[in-house]
């Protein structure tokens, strides 16, 4: 393993960077990868990576998985506030069970150090802030550096027109600056997405993106899940054709990475999209819930160390 230098160029990989000011819609209509999507109106959920499981499998072409999971909302349940999605331990057996069978990597919009410690597997390789904080056994690596002021100036402006509004939870990264707004009552919503836009568009160098319940601010760099998948398997020396990357991920950040993958070409990795309602994805599988997702991952265990 080596660590990647983190003096190397951001654009310098295959990958095409992505748009700039980009805030999720859920639709992903406007995305080339998708458009070979069904039209129909009537979306329909990839076909289940666990009960068609032998198929899922076959996918694999022999090759050995090198897993990179999101964590919540896909191993954790989406919870009121953010430490209270406490992974269920029975998950955590089969991750650290999966550890030592193939690479397994935890990829995040947390804090690194808050998704280290809910994680709590020793060796794993972790990647915090969507990506831009990287950190595993001889790895090293953060991208944007040089924004950590932008988002000190963010954050204070935030926190000044979000203090009184009841339920607006300001949570600060090291490279994110995520608004939770899934406390706030209703008819409030509206006036804290309004400050976070003007905040976001008083910061020209940061990016402001929607999640669940959720708004983020981060570097407006070109850097997502999908480039920080690249670039672990990089440095993981993962790129070679015996392996096989794998990325589960329940909601729009993680389609960077299905489409990274998919980018790769015929075989250059699966996507997995946990969702409990069908929507647009570019994974070719699926799973229903957390719950699901360590039983398909319980299951993959069972079947590795058959080998
Ligand atoms: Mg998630």
């Amino acid at each position: 393993m080596q660590a990647v230098p983190s003096s190397r160029p951001l654009h310098s990989r295959g990958a095409p960077a992505p748009a700039s000011h980009r805030v999720p819609t859920g639709s992903g209509a406007e995305d080339p990868a998708l458009t070979s999507l069904p039209q129909s109106g009537s979306l329909s959920a990839p076909p289940s990576a666990l009960a068609e499981f032998d198929a899922f499998a076959a996918s694999l072409r022999g090759r050995t998985p090198a897993l990179f999971l999101d964590y919540d909302g896909t191993l954790a349940d989406i919870a009121p506030r953010p430490e209270l999605a406490a992974m269920p331990d029975e998950a955590r057996a089969v991750v650290r069970r999966l550890s030592a069978l193939c690479p397994v990597a935890f990829v995040s919009g947390r804090d690194l150090d808050d998704l280290t410690a809910m994680v709590a597997v020793d060796g794993l390789v972790y990647a915090g802030s969507h990506g831009f904080d990287l950190r595993g056994p001889d790895l090293r690596r953060q991208v944007g550096v040089d924004y950590v002021p932008d988002l000190d100036a963010a954050d204070r402006r935030l926190r000044d027109r979000l203090d009184g509004v009841a339920g607006a939870l300001v949570e600060r990264k090291r490279f994110a600056i995520a608004i939770h707004t899934r406390q706030v009552a209703q008819p409030e919503k509206p006036s804290v997405a309004e400050a976070v836009r003007a905040v976001a568009d008083a910061q020209p160098r940061l990016r402001m993106t929607g999640g669940k319940e959720l708004f983020e601010l981060r570097p407006n760099l070109p850097w997502d899940k999908g480039r920080a998948v690249l670039a672990l398997m990089e440095a993981l020396g993962l790129e070679g054709s015996g392996t096989m990357p794998i990325y589960l991920g329940d909601d729009e950040t993680d389609e960077d990475a299905f489409r990274a993958l998919t980018a790769r070409g015929e075989g250059g990795g699966i996507g997995i999209r946990v969702m409990e309602e069908p929507a647009a994805t570019a994974a070719t599988w699926s799973l229903r819930d957390p719950a699901e997702a360590a039983a398909f991952l319980g299951r993959l265990a069972d079947w590795l160390a058959q080998g």
